[in-house]
């Protein structure tokens, strides 16, 4: 909430100026600042702890943070795929790691990027640990933390350099919005990622900016709810004949959840699990009331993904289910329904 000025808005519009009256110390030409970039960035940089500098998406923020490194990177090999195909774009070399480990020497690294859950398989590595490994052979650390969102994972608290992240998915949370952001440690990285983002040219539209700025007010809520959505709904498939390698790292039974449960603040609603064919997934979904069929996740209302269709390294029945803010009892009815009748 801004400084209370009798009369002023109770909540800021957003700023659509190209231009500003000259003599401001940082707002005079839209590119390279804006007020309404400011306010989210002051809001999501309390909660990451860190200074923050948002983005058009979350490539756009990815895309600046792969830029501080010249020699070479270390990515998850399971993480988000389009990260590896921009790296993959970039002159440098890099080594791809699967997130659950064993991680190689990070002698002659200059950046890691570590995604934890990854997304889609929602393995999760120890932040704490893999840092001190980085930073004892001199690479800086970023954490890809669009699954756990600022408020359910702290990376810079563990010691991570910087947290990159895609806030079209729970941070925004509304499915109407795509950006992206940039928090780090020091004043000095955080000063080249804003300069990239100056000269690149990849800024958020201000209205963009303001949506997800009140998406963010409401993030602890809905992120409750998807979580106990996530853990009913966890129950209700574990032992289903029909669902097999059910994964939520906020289970006690799931092979992440002593790392996830020591590191994460709290959970959320992404979970994933195979049915027998990508037909049995399509029937489901078509049988479902409560369930869309959509990539992305995070948003208010639940959908489901078949990650096979993007390429992911997965079967063609694996689901990446975003839990939405539906009714738990609502949600868990129509997806035993949707199974029971789909004929499978
Ligand atoms: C979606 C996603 C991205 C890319 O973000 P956009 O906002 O779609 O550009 C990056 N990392 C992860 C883990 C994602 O899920």
């Amino acid at each position: 909430m801004p400084d209370p000025q009798p009369g002023t808005p109770l909540q800021a519009s957003p700023v659509f100026a190209t231009g500003f009256h000259a003599g401001h110390p940082s707002y005079g030409y839209g590119r390279a600042d804006n007020p309404t970039y400011r306010a989210l960035e002051s809001a999501i940089g309390a909660l990451d702890g860190g200074e923050c500098v948002v983005f058009a998406s979350g490539m756009a923020a990815i895309s600046a943070v792969l830029g501080l490194a010249a020699g070479k990177i270390v990515l998850p090999s399971d993480g988000y795929y389009l990260t590896r195909t921009l790296a993959a774009d970039l002159p440098v070399t890099v080594a791809e790691v699967p997130t659950a480990g064993p991680w190689p020497s990070f002698d002659g690294v200059d950046l890691v990027l570590l995604e934890t859950p990854s997304n889609p398989g929602l393995d999760v590595c120890d932040i704490t640990a893999l840092v001190s490994a980085a930073h004892a052979a001199g690479a800086l650390v970023a954490v890809d933390n669009t699954t756990a969102t600022p408020i359910g994972q702290r990376p810079l608290e563990l010691g991570a350099d910087i947290v990159v992240s895609s806030d079209s998915k729970a941070l925004a949370g509304h499915s109407d919005v795509l950006l992206g952001h940039v928090t780090c440690r020091s004043a000095d990285v955080a000063g080249r990622i804003r300069h990239a983002r100056t000269v690149r040219g990849g800024i958020p539209g201000p209205f963009e900016t303001w949506l997800a700025h009140r998406g963010l007010g409401t993030l602890d809520l809905r992120l409750a709810r998807q979580a106990r959505n996530a853990a009913a709904l966890y129950a209700a498939l574990s032992g289903h004949p029909l669902v097999s390698d059910l994964r939520w790292p906020g289970a006690e039974q799931d092979s992440s959840y002593v790392v996830a449960s020591k590191q994460m603040r709290r959970f959320n609603g992404v979970f994933t699990f195979t049915l027998r064919s990508q037909d049995a997934v399509e029937r489901v979904l078509a049988a479902s009331e409560l369930v869309t069929a959509a990539t992305s996740f995070g948003g208010l209302h639940s959908t489901a993904d078949r990650r096979a269709q993007w390429g992911d390294p997965v079967p063609p029945g694996f689901v990446r289910f975003s839990a939405g803010c539906e009714d738990t009892d609502d949600l868990v009815a129509d997806v035993l329904r949707a199974l029971s009748t789909s004929d499978l």
